[in-house]
């Protein structure tokens, strides 16, 4: 799984069931963010590194596409088991490399796990469909079949759940799976593989390849990988969007978001602003369903009194701390990254109404920002439009809600919003009329299920299928149909 060097762990590539050093030459330290602490090296993988991985996962798919259905989900249930049971060194793990707080990361862990649930029911999921007496004697059925070897690319915000959305219902399908986990986050993964090994998953079914541009490069360029499952930021999205159908490769690509939470007059102001803060401010605001802008309709002077108070009490440190919420973002070139944005809000007249760059920790090597909340803020200001990752919160104003949905449309994004309201009306009007693809009423953080679509619009989303429920089932199948006579 690793390797030592000079006391730094070094990280493996897991390719046909072996740990493998990876042929790159350089690599990456991976900080634990709260602390500056090292905790392992990553090496960047080369292009030939992803070869003997793809040829790998080719190999296994020539046995694996024709074991049982049943029976390969009788792996998945002994690996829904192990996950279970190292719950918490799981939590742990991601605590570590990612920074989020333990009871996010405890949350993240059972997303996980449940997407492995979902996948179980493969035998059900993969049915196809049948209709006698298409005509006379004449009967027509229809099979899914795998589609081969499959490549997924995550981002460093989920590094259990996103993985888990890819490929446990990839490889339930039949498909075997190359995934190449965050850079960022890369130390989960390879227990994930471990755990899935000793699940009882062949050799070869699930690899893993490290590394950054490279190894998705090589992944679109290889005519063996027949579907692309990518989750990350928006430009990149688009990129291997693009490339990846350019490539004849079925893709499916989760994007950046800005996501938008309505306070209605009738909210109610203290249950509305609790699940804003932990929207906006948990996870250091790096989930694609944040809550990254509020629009507040009419005059509610109370609403920006009450965030600002509940900020204000928001206990900010090292995720594995109780109490902890506010935690720090991934990297130092990120907070600088924020940092600029927070300038650009002050400078395009936005209200500062909590700056966050004041907010000291006491751990000066992390790479913490304090909740930063920014008021009167346009649509058309720069940090109304951009996704910032990070916790920093616009509030806009609207006089009504035609306007509020105005705002939300014109986003580029939209991959979530949310209502707070007890307004009937109001509401059915927000779920038909709101340009997004999973919408919260009076649920701060609407993020759907493994048995339904995870569902983002616009540039939230490149694609046709989404990740999970039915369409993943349809994204990692393709269909067969046989139309046979009788009177023959
Ligand atoms: P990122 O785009 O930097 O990285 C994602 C993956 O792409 C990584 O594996 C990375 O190595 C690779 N990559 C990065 N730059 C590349 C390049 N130039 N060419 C090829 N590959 C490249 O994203 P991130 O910072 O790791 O994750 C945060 C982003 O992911 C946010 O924008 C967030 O909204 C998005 N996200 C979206 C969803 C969703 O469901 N829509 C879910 C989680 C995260």
């Amino acid at each position: 799984m690793a390797a030592a060097q000079n006391g730094t762990v070094i990280l493996k590539n897991f390719i046909n069931g072996q740990w493998i050093e990876a042929g790159g030459k350089e690599a990456l330290e991976v900080p634990n963010p709260a602390t500056g602490k090292v905790l392992a090296k990553v090496v960047l993988s080369t292009k030939e590194d992803v070869q003997r991985a793809v040829r790998a996962a080719q190999l296994a798919f020539q046995k694996w596409k024709d074991v049982p259905v049943p029976k390969r989900a009788r792996i998945l249930y002994k690996y829904h088991h192990l996950l279970t049971e190292h719950h918490e060194e799981l939590t742990r793990l991601i605590v570590q490399e990612n920074g989020k707080a333990y009871k996010e990361a405890y949350g993240e862990v059972q997303r996980g796990i449940e997407c492995v649930e979902f996948a179980s029911g493969a035998p059900t999921l993969m049915m196809g469909e049948t209709l006698s007496c298409i005509a006379e004697e004449i009967d027509s059925e229809m099979f899914r079949y795998p589609l081969g070897v499959v490549g997924g690319i995550a981002p460093f915000n989920f590094p259990m759940m996103v993985p888990l959305w890819m490929f446990p219902l990839a490889i339930a399908c039949g498909n075997t799976f190359v995934l190449k986990p965050s850079e960022r986050t890369p130390i989960l993964a390879n227990r994930l593989a471990e755990l899935f090994a000793e699940a009882g998953a062949p050799a070869g079914v699930l690899n893993i390849v490290h590394g950054s541009r490279d190894v998705v490069n090589g992944l679109l360029e290889h005519e063996d990988v027949r579907a692309i499952s990518f989750v990350g930021s928006q430009p990149v999205a688009k990129y291997v969007y693009e490339r990846a159908a350019k490539e004849g490769k079925r893709v499916q690509a989760l994007s950046g978001a800005k996501n938008h939470h309505i306070v209605m007059p009738d909210a109610d102001i203290e249950k509305a602003v609790q699940h804003i803060i932990t929207s906006a401010f948990g996870s250091a605001g790096q989930r694609c369903m944040a809550c990254s802008a509020v629009v507040v309709v009419g005059d509610n002077d109370s609403f920006v009194r009450v965030l600002k108070e509940k900020a204000d009490t928001l206990i900010i440190g090292d995720g594995m701390e109780d109490e902890v919420l506010l935690t720090p973002v991934i990297r130092q070139s990120h907070r600088e990254r924020v940092m600029h944005y927070i300038e650009a809000g002050v400078k395009e007249g936005a209200v500062l109404v909590r700056d966050g760059r004041k907010d000291m920790t006491g751990m000066p090597e992390g790479t913490f920002i304090g909740p930063t909340i920014f008021d009167r803020v346009t649509p058309e200001m720069i940090i109304a439009k951009d996704e910032i990752f990070a916790p920093v919160l616009s509030l806009l104003h609207a006089a009504d809600l035609d306007e509020a949905l105005l705002y939300i449309r014109k986003s580029r994004y939209g991959n979530g919003a949310t209502i707070y309201s007890k307004d009937a009306k109001a509401i059915r009007k927000f779920r038909e009329e709101a340009d997004a693809g999973m919408l919260g009423v009076n649920v701060g953080v609407p993020a759907t299920m493994a048995f339904f679509p995870f569902s983002g619009w616009k540039d939230s989303f490149y694609g046709d299928l989404h990740v999970n429920g039915k369409d993943g089932v349809n994204f990692f199948t393709r269909k067969k149909m046989i139309t046979s006579r009788f009177d023959f």
